[in-house]
């Protein structure tokens, strides 16, 4: 039976989705003003165990991510190189999503980007200020947290008391607002500046909260099956959806939310003024591989805080190392027609603990024990030639299954740049200018291994990715 903690009710609980067979499912996504450093990755490495595991549980998923392109930060910094939003969060996203890839994580069915849902948000806001929850003031518009009397229970933070003219927190939003806490669904924005929606609402930009209430039941549905993000997200950002969302349609947002600890670096909270921040390609530029961090990454489970180093990455890169290793071993192993039921054995409750682990708020590190014991134990019998064809077979396939969720055991290469694929291009007329065929073949088939197909048109070479 899969267990979640849900931190709206700080329960151990039976996952149950709305729709049988179906899941619904949120992850706060990034936001693209930098590359996304290895804390963001954990987080998303959780929804990436996650909606994989559900699969492997035989549900239908549909994963949402939302990609941040307008925030305070982007705006700054668009300003600062006097260009667009659009054009300077461009190779953000490109980069986002080819650590994404890189590091094995599947994605999301739908990943909508907050610029391109400027009217849901404004349609949500709309609602919102018709029925009270929200208040304009000096061109911006607030929500009036004084009108969502169960604000605070997904944080448990007790407001009660404190909410009108309290000030433990220090409020540094510059307009007036009827309350402290009150928070900003829409932003005026002062002339002179590009950031700027023209809307029904008025001239301005969202915050960050509506963003993810609009664009989660845009593609969700008003009340679906989990959010999660990390747990620096419950307050005020989480909160605030529920706020928003609940606000306006009366129903229940969410059942089950999941939030991710912290990563430590030796110990420390990651910093850049520290010297400790790693993105995943600082990493690999030390000859690291992506797989290895993977599997750093989801070692230890999501709600416990992770104590990341560099020692701990290089015995990951051994661990994982031997896994495929081992695999191949297996796949190469020359072996007798039958079956060892002590395999058999081994291989039912090997999948047994891997469950385990995982139905119980998914428990990554009981899952990877499973595997490992299982390796120890099929490579003594490959070493005693005890392993039978079935077992050889069922084994593969279960590894398989495994693998499925946890992405460990084979060696994904990087997705190739496009500068990659034209430069070979280029270097395939040049053969064939030059009537080396064999050279020009060769270039074609290896673009092929690596997913690329490559047409020759009367236009010249075209090219795609297989699958898109
Ligand atoms: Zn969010």
């Amino acid at each position: 039976m899969l267990k979640f903690q849900n931190t709206l009710s700080g329960q151990l609980e039976e996952f149950r989705p709305l729709r049988e067979g179906e899941v619904r499912m949120y992850c706060c996504g990034p936001t693209v003003w930098d590359f996304a450093h290895i804390g963001n990755l954990r987080t998303f490495l959780l929804g990436d165990i996650l909606r994989r595991y559900l699969k492997f549980k035989g549900y239908k998923v549909t994963h949402v991510m939302n990609i941040t392109d307008v925030d305070d930060r982007i705006i700054q910094q668009a300003e600062r190189k006097g260009v667009t939003l659009d054009e300077y969060t461009a190779p953000y996203i490109e980069a986002f999503w080819q650590d994404f890839d890189a590091i094995g994580m599947e994605r999301p069915e739908v990943a909508p980007r907050a610029t391109q849902h400027i009217k849901q948000m404004t349609e949500l806001i709309a609602r919102l200020e018709a029925d009270g929850h929200a208040y304009a003031s000096d061109g911006s518009i607030y929500y009036r947290i004084a009108s969502f009397p169960q604000y605070g229970k997904l944080s448990k933070i007790n407001f009660a008391g404190n909410i009108v003219g309290g000030s433990e927190r220090v409020d540094t939003d510059k307009y007036e607002k009827e309350d402290a806490r009150d928070f900003a669904l829409w932003k005026a924005v002062e002339p002179g500046h590009d950031a700027a929606w023209d809307t029904e609402i008025g001239r301005g930009r969202p915050g960050w909260h509506i963003e993810c209430s609009a664009m989660s039941m845009q593609y969700l549905d008003e009340s679906f099956d989990i959010h999660c993000g990390g747990v620096d997200l419950i307050f005020p950002h989480h909160e605030n959806e529920i706020a928003q969302s609940e606000g306006a349609t009366g129903r229940k947002f969410v059942n089950y939310w999941l939030h991710g600890e912290h990563l430590k670096i030796n110990g420390e909270s990651m910093s850049k003024s520290k010297g400790n921040y790693f993105t995943l390609r600082d990493l690999v530029a030390q000859g690291f591989t992506p797989t290895a961090v993977r599997y750093s990454l989801i070692s230890a489970p999501y709600r416990k805080q992770y104590n990341f180093t560099l020692e701990g990455l290089r015995s990951s890169e051994k661990t994982v190392a031997s896994l495929q290793d081992f695999r191949q071993r297996l796949a190469d192993a020359r072996v007798e027609a039958g079956s060892n039921p002590q395999m058999k054995a081994a291989a039912a409750r090997a999948l047994k603990q891997f469950e385990a682990g995982l139905d119980d708020d998914l428990n990554t590190s009981v899952a990877l024990a499973a595997i490992h014991d299982l390796t120890r134990e099929v490579n003594t019998a490959l070493a005693d030639c005890q392993l039978r064809a079935d077992d050889q077979r069922d084994l593969l396939e279960l590894i398989a299954c495994f693998d499925a969720v946890f992405n460990i055991f084979s060696r994904p290469q990087a997705e190739m740049l496009d500068t990659e694929i034209q430069a070979l291009i280029a270097e395939r007329q040049e053969a064939r200018r030059r009537r080396d065929f064999a050279r020009a073949d060769e270039i074609r088939d290896e673009l092929n291994a690596r997913g690329i197909i490559l047409e020759d048109t009367r236009d010249g070479v075209r090219w795609k990715r297989r699958g898109m």
